[in-house]
């Protein structure tokens, strides 16, 4: 009864039904334009190529690359064949890079052209299983890899006429957790999995993306699937935007602008950084309607000023590499008699959660928090679209799932009406005394301020009180260290107070442009704490 559960008939729906809608990308060679009619014709080359190259069902493709239409493309000609689409995160370090390749034994890698393919040349002697390199572009570099150059294997390649019938549990895609708390974990979804993800997305309780949409692709493609998003934009016909190679806010600007763009997602340092460069430039933002922020928490004076000044929805959402990403968004329920800032509380929660899945806040004896707003526990969620087990990692798998929840260490609050906030990732909680501080609440309450552009809240050892919290900020103007602890004083009880609040040209981010806590706590773990209270 699963039959149809793939990635077969988005293909089929977009390419039948919107023919002539189309798909921007931005690549190393310039912007392009292409139609759901050529994207069609391109993924049976790439499909037909790749059976060349020896790809069967059960084999992995890997692809190490930005967001572009050629991405795009592999990310349905190999799950078509009943293959699996392996992203792989082409900032992360050569270690992290040779360990994943590795660990999944990919048989052929698809590369962008540039750091990405001299990364891999680096590496190919150490990626044994790996038979062929294809690079993403118009000609491939002169090498000693088995290269291939994409447009020639299209040019070349017999299309794939008659799609086979994939099994719904066959596995289609894989990524890697971020690792910045360890080894990168694998987690595999199937062809249901990755439909369920895409459908759940496009219902309007998630994101709803409709055919008169304009989608933005910020998230990377190697980050959890650019969140599915490629896949549901797909699906609901809607014209895309592909913003290529480490694309810059002006990048970002010019193509909201050119292509008028009404719907784009990302993590909230994009979207702040996209602010800043709006206040010193001319921009038109006139055809953005929605931003989903996610991946850490969206502060609130950015929703707000996006609001105010742009009249541009943050539709904030939850979720994890192992939940497929979003798993929750926030917006108000209708009724809710809201009135000034309120609704922007409710928004800037992670929500509620997705429909299709199921949700439990857990303490530490197992048992269920009651919804109060105030009462933390550890978030376990089920469902479709969430993994049951990591690739390869027996140890993990026992840490981290019972009886089919995925413990998420995520320490979260939920209100009376089912509206959960992450108050910090269960390794970045800051234990004061015994008794929790939420770094996420500082951060968000920093970030209010007018003169912060980003704030990062981390424990450090502390003799009396084992932790405490100090905070790192980077700051648009002048502002005195005192005056940030006097803003938090006003919200917040004395023990809260960060011990010391450090303004810098700068915060440590991991590969997927999330603050890095673990880089900043070893900078910061012996900084002197000027203000250690005595008492809490
Ligand atoms: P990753 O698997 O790399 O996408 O990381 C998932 C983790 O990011 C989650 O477990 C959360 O700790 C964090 N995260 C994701 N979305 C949010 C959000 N909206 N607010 C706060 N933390 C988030």
């Amino acid at each position: 009864m699963t039959r149809g559960q793939t990635l077969r008939p988005f293909y089929w729906r977009a390419t039948a039904l919107f023919p002539g809608q189309e798909i921007v990308s931005r690549t190393h060679a310039g912007r392009t334009h292409h139609d759901y009619a050529a994207f069609g014709d391109r993924v049976a080359r790439l499909a037909g190529a790749l059976r060349e190259l020896g790809v069967e069902a059960g084999d992995r493709v890997g692809t190490f690359g930005w967001n572009t239409h050629r991405h795009m493309e592999a990310y349905y000609a190999p799950p078509l064949l009943g293959a699996q689409m392996h992203t792989i995160n082409v900032v992360l370090p050569d270690d992290d890079v040779e360990f994943i390749v590795e660990d999944a034994a990919d048989d052929v890698l698809l590369v962008d052209p540039g750091d990405p393919f001299e990364t891999v040349e680096r590496l190919f002697d150490r990626f044994d299983s790996v038979d062929h390199v294809v690079v993403m572009g118009e000609e491939a570099p002169e090498s000693d890899l088995p290269v291939h150059a994409y447009e020639d294997l299209l040019s070349d390649a017999d299309p794939v006429e008659d799609w086979p019938d994939v099994d719904a549990d066959a596995p289609a895609g894989m990524c890697y957790t971020s690792g910045t708390t360890g080894t990168p974990k694998g987690v595999e979804y199937t062809q249901a999995m990755m439909h369920a993800h895409a459908m759940m997305v496009q219902t309007p309780s998630a994101i709803g993306i409709d055919q008169s949409d304009v989608v933005m692709h910020v998230v990377p493609m190697y980050h959890v699937n650019s969140w599915n998003f490629p896949y549901a934009a797909t699906v609901a016909g809607a014209k895309q935007v592909y913003p290529g190679p480490s694309p810059d806010t002006e990048t970002l600007a010019d193509l909201v602008e050119s292509e008028g763009v009404t719907l784009t997602a990302g993590v909230p340092t994009v979207f702040i950084d996209l602010l800043e460069y709006a206040d010193d430039h001319d921009v038109d933002f006139s055809s953005l309607e929605r931003i989903v922020v996610g991946g850490s928490a969206a502060p609130k004076g950015v929703m707000r000023r996006y609001a105010t000044e742009y009249d541009v929805t943050i539709d904030h959402a939850w979720g994890m590499t192992e939940t497929m990403s979003i798993a929750s968004v926030s917006r108000p329920k209708a009724g809710m008699d809201l009135e000034g800032d309120e609704g922007l509380d409710v928004r800037a929660k992670q929500g509620l959660l997705s429909p299709g899945l199921e949700m439990r806040v857990v303490d530490d004896d197992g048992e269920d928090v009651p919804w109060d707003g105030e009462s933390f526990g550890e978030l376990w969620v089920r469902g479709p679209t969430v993994v049951d087990e990591y690739y390869r990692r027996p140890g993990a798998n026992e840490e981290s799932f019972e009886d089919g929840w995925l413990k998420t260490g995520d320490i979260a609050t939920v209100d009376e009406e089912g509206y959960f906030e992450i108050v910090d990732r269960a390794k970045d909680v800051i234990k004061s005394g015994g008794e929790w501080i939420s770094s996420i609440r500082l951060e968000n309450a920093l970030m209010e301020h007018p003169e912060v552009v980003q704030a990062a809240v981390i424990a450090v050892p502390h003799e009396r009180w084992q932790e405490r919290p100090v905070a790192a900020v980077v700051a648009s103007g002048p502002v005195a260290e005192d005056d940030l602890r006097q803003h938090l004083a006003e919200s917040f009880p004395r023990w809260w107070l960060p011990d010391d609040v450090r303004v810098r040209d700068s915060i440590p981010k991991t590969a997927t442009g999330k603050f890095d806590k673990k880089a900043l706590r070893e900078e910061l773990e012996d900084a002197p704490t000027p203000y250690a209270p005595e008492e809490r």
